[in-house]
């Protein structure tokens, strides 16, 4: 062995027959945990947990103190997986790889102060505020010259390894693009170089066609599972608008996003009556100062169940091969969640 030391590692390395960044993040392996027996929903938590980084005026591990917050609060994570104290001074690796400094800024979104409640209960409003709250992230960390891309995202439930049920998301404010939005970038903007049209408009127009997958539909937003979902439940949130981010929707717009975001985690939750599990990702245009016209907005929302004690496992086909083999029809899952009521079984 050429090293023997075992340092943990801290950078990005290329991986060459992906063309793709894997962030090593090491050094976060003693991070807190505080999940094991959560349920993530708010069902018979208190309002306000003592022992929880998140609540407002707890001390978190860093030291800090939250504010007495009312409603979203955002902080740099205590544990990021990117930042400015990833160290700058690297090993240089053998060969022809090639690494980089995890440079960026990783942040939390606590969604508001209750402990013990969900982005699905939350009331629209409450998920409009949230929106712009994204918003803001998503300018200040986007007009940073060192900043490429901004990832906001929330993992939600014990199957996803959320570590704390206190409703909140995160940012990866990173010098590279995400992998998938990279992808969506190309594809949209061969579309609309050979079209003049927006690819994702035209998904949209495809799916109005059709009608049976749409969830939600109002002036200005649409909730549907896509004809080519690849997890069983997997949904979109869009404007209808070609907006390439949050940052030009205008207020009417967010608002109406958030009853489409709404309408849509309700019904996850009153479909098995349980607090449904998801990685909801907010795909925005890269930050990298780029032309990104033909690029649309949108929240996707990947459930990892395809039954209330059955996860979607990733095997040969998807880790092996890297395309989904879908054990369900998307129109039968539409029509699942077209079926439960539109108000919140918690709350009905
Ligand atoms: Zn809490
Ligand atoms: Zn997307």
């Amino acid at each position: 062995m050429a090293h023997s030391d075992v340092a943990p590692a801290w950078e990005q390395r290329w991986h060459p027959l992906r063309e793709e960044w894997v962030v090593v993040a090491a050094h976060r392996q003693d991070r807190p945990w505080q999940g094991q027996r959560a349920v993530v929903s708010g069902a018979g938590l208190p309002g306000y947990v003592e022992s929880c980084y998140f609540c407002p005026g707890n001390v978190r591990v860093s030291g800090a103190r939250n504010p007495a917050y009312q409603s979203v609060f955002v902080f740099d994570n205590d544990h990021p997986c990117v930042g400015g104290d990833a160290p700058r001074q690297l090993e240089t690796p053998p060969g022809i790889y090639r690494n980089a400094p995890a440079d960026g800024v990783a942040r939390v979104v606590c969604y508001t102060p209750k402990h013990n409640t969900t982005l699905a209960e939350l009331p629209a409003a409450d998920i409009a505020a949230l929106l712009g709250a994204w918003r803001e992230q998503y300018l200040e960390l986007g007009s940073r010259p060192e900043i490429r891309h901004v990832l906001i995202f929330e993992n939600k439930g014990d199957v996803v390894g959320v570590s704390n049920p206190h409703p909140h998301g995160q940012i990866y404010a990173t010098n590279f693009v995400f992998k998938t939005i990279e992808t969506e970038a190309g594809a949209s903007r061969r579309y609309y170089d050979e079209h003049h049209r927006v690819l994702f408009q035209d998904v949209v127009r495809s799916e109005q066609e059709d009608g049976r997958r749409i969830l939600f539909e109002s002036s200005s937003a649409i909730a549907f599972l896509p004809y080519f979902a690849r997890y069983a439940y997997e949904c979109y949130v869009a404007p209808k608008e070609a907006h390439a981010s949050l940052a030009t929707m205008s207020a009417e717009e967010l608002r109406e996003l958030a009853s489409a975001l709404k309408s849509l985690l309700v019904r996850y939750d009153n479909l098995w009556q349980m607090s449904f599990p998801y990685v909801l990702t907010l795909h925005q245009a890269p930050t990298d100062g780029a032309d990104y016209t033909g690029f649309h907005f949108h929240i996707e929302c990947h459930p990892p169940l395809r039954k209330p004690n059955l996860l979607k496992y990733l095997a040969g086909p998807e880790i092996g091969g890297g395309n989904f083999l879908s054990d369900t029809r998307p129109e039968a899952k539409a029509a699942e969640l077209l079926a439960v009521p539109g108000v919140h079984y918690r709350h009905a």
